[in-house]
């Protein structure tokens, strides 16, 4: 090896070393930007995450709703209770009393579930947490931080969540429109019946025709409620039906509101029964304002006077 080889190399390679010795310091001054901005960048994250009512377990948020876990108080059926006694005695409302229990009639000796400012909700087959939190009239955000032990994305049917600050309630609106009965279908609103089901000449073609569904009366704007819970698989234009919700509720159920002003809902949601869907109207082949409403079964039209309470 020549004295004079080694310089030679070092001189040949020092402009890579230095491209090596810039590269280290850009890749170090990045680190330790990633380093300090660290905290501020995860807590975006947790902040997004917050946002849509995903989980963290260290979210300040959550750990203080558990001083908020709802007070469930029992309350003995007394004779002679109605539910506006029972909600004048506790002082809360008797919505929340009817959609916190499962049962619809008073019977002395079986116990009340009680809640102040929400309700007891028993999450159903393939029902989402947005479809409960329309339901009910309240932020996915607010279910969540009151459930600490729910996974948004996972729900599971026959599970209960405590649904806060609820503004509607379709269990109660659903008894009331029950006429107090326990039955399968509500009605959708009350109404004097126009048209029944059966044989009868077109009101607009003037032909012979068979009414499917029976007309109910009522002004343009009415509050129309889904007789029964299940997911709207309509809603939208459908020829002469004007504006139209279609329900299905399982075991080849459905029902059909037709002729409606505007729609509530949207396709894939689903509703309670008690459920605003949509305000009546004189949309499509209509004589005048009123809600033409039909129950199907594996689509044979039944005669809905026949189920309804
Ligand atoms: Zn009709």
């Amino acid at each position: 090896m020549s004295r004079g080889a080694f310089p030679r190399r070092l001189r040949r390679r020092w402009p890579l070393r230095l491209v090596f010795a810039v590269g280290f310091l850009i890749v170090v001054g990045m680190a330790s930007w990633v380093y300090f901005q660290g905290e501020s960048l995860f807590g975006d994250v947790a902040a997004k995450l917050r946002g849509q009512g995903g989980p963290t377990l260290d979210d300040p948020a959550r750990s203080a709703s558990l001083d908020h876990t709802p007070q469930i108080v029992s309350y003995e059926i007394q004779p002679g209770d109605t539910f506006a006694s029972v909600a004048k005695q506790l002082r809360v409302p008797s919505e929340a009393i009817l959609s916190s229990n499962e049962f619809s009639e008073l019977v002395p000796g079986k116990t009340l579930r009680i809640l102040r400012e929400g309700v007891l909700h028993k999450i159903k087959s393939r029902q989402t947490l947005t479809d409960i939190a329309r339901t009910y009239g309240v932020s996915i955000e607010e279910i969540v931080q009151f459930n600490s032990q729910i996974e948004p994305d996972r729900l599971f049917a026959g599970h209960e969540i405590f649904v806060p600050h609820a503004k509607n309630f379709p269990k109660a609106k659903a008894y009331e429109l029950a006429k107090g009965k326990t039955s399968g279908f509500v009605w959708p609103l009350f109404g004097e019946l126009s048209s029944f089901f059966g044989p009868r000449i077109h009101p607009v073609t003037g032909k012979n025709d068979f009414h499917e569904g029976l007309d109910i009366e009522v002004p343009e704007g009415t509050s129309v409620y889904a007789s029964q819970a299940g997911r709207v698989v309509w809603a939208g234009k459908n020829g002469g039906y004007g504006f139209e919700v279609i329900i299905d509720h399982g075991n080849g159920y459905r029902t059909g509101y037709g002729h409606l002003s505007e729609l509530k809902v949207y396709r894939g949601q689903f509703v309670e029964g008690g459920q605003l869907i949509a305000l009546s109207g004189n949309t499509g082949l209509s004589t005048g304002p009123h809600l033409h409403f039909e129950i199907r079964q594996y689509g044979r039209a039944l005669n809905p006077l026949a189920i309804l309470p």
